[in-house]
């Protein structure tokens, strides 16, 4: 079983309820670290020992310098963060520069440091759940993660526009029980959505109609201001889909 609580799954911020994405695996392990991190106690932020980051984007990793100043001198061990060799070079060039955050990685000492910025270039397994990037096309150095454990495979687009490398995979994987996708605009919005290099209605929708039959939709990363135009497109494009449109804090279960 793979339990997920959705910290963060809005494009946006905007009130309590709509947090930028931030994904809580199990007790330990997030997906990226927008917003929603925020709503984490104390306490639930010093049992996070791994964040694995899609991008660099900053409503994908707004927090994670904050979370790391909050639990630094509470941990025994530092957090550690993964991401994909140029996301690492961005966070510690532009973030962990000592001009705007402190570079933990070296705090209180190198040896022994607060931070540990990993380069991801392969799969990884984290607190017995199995972490494979998947290709994602967002303009910037980007990517999904299928994420495994006993048999049971979510598959995390992360930002992307239309990516056939993603969507074959949802064809190839008999484990699957979850496309958790992003949809960031309304199909009125379809040139934005290409500009920013995300996905609109009109083009996921063919993209979830063909999923196979028991693949949950799990759609996020909706902007503020077009959530409700994006759940009716959506649910007219995609009749008898068991299409889940979920608000920050919900939790999803998925099991074999
Ligand atoms: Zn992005
Ligand atoms: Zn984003």
């Amino acid at each position: 079983m793979i339990s997920i609580r959705l910290l963060g799954c809005h494009g946006g911020i905007g009130g309590a309820a709509r947090q930028s994405t931030c994904y809580l695996l199990g007790d330990s392990v997030l997906i990226d670290a927008g917003t929603g991190l925020g709503n984490l106690s104390i306490d639930e932020m010093l049992r996070i020992d791994h964040v694995v980051l899609t991008h660099a984007h900053l409503d994908h990793i707004a927090c994670l310098p904050l979370m790391i100043d909050s639990v630094c001198g509470h941990r025994q061990t530092p957090v550690q963060v993964w991401a994909l060799p140029e996301v690492i070079s961005i966070l510690s060039d532009h973030v962990f520069n000592e001009q705007i955050w402190p570079d933990f990685t070296r705090i209180p000492t190198p040896e022994q440091a607060f931070l540990k910025l990993n380069p991801l270039t392969g799969p990884i397994t984290l607190s017995s759940m199995r972490f494979t990037p998947l290709p994602a096309r967002h303009g910037i150095p980007a990517c999904g993660f299928r994420v495994e454990r006993d048999g049971v495979a979510l598959a995390f687009s992360g930002d992307t526009a239309d990516c056939p490398e993603f969507w074959q995979m949802t064809h190839d994987d008999p484990a699957l029980k979850a496309v958790i996708v992003e949809c960031s605009y309304p199909a009125s919005m379809k040139e934005m959505a290409s500009l920013s290099m995300h996905l609109d209605t009109s083009a996921l929708v063919p993209r979830l109609a063909a999923l196979p039959t028991g693949v949950t939709a799990v759609v996020i990363h909706r902007k503020p201001g077009g959530e409700e135009q994006i759940a009716i497109e959506l649910k007219a494009g995609l009749p008898g889909k068991d299409l889940r449109l979920p608000v920050s804090g919900e939790v999803l279960r998925f099991s074999a």
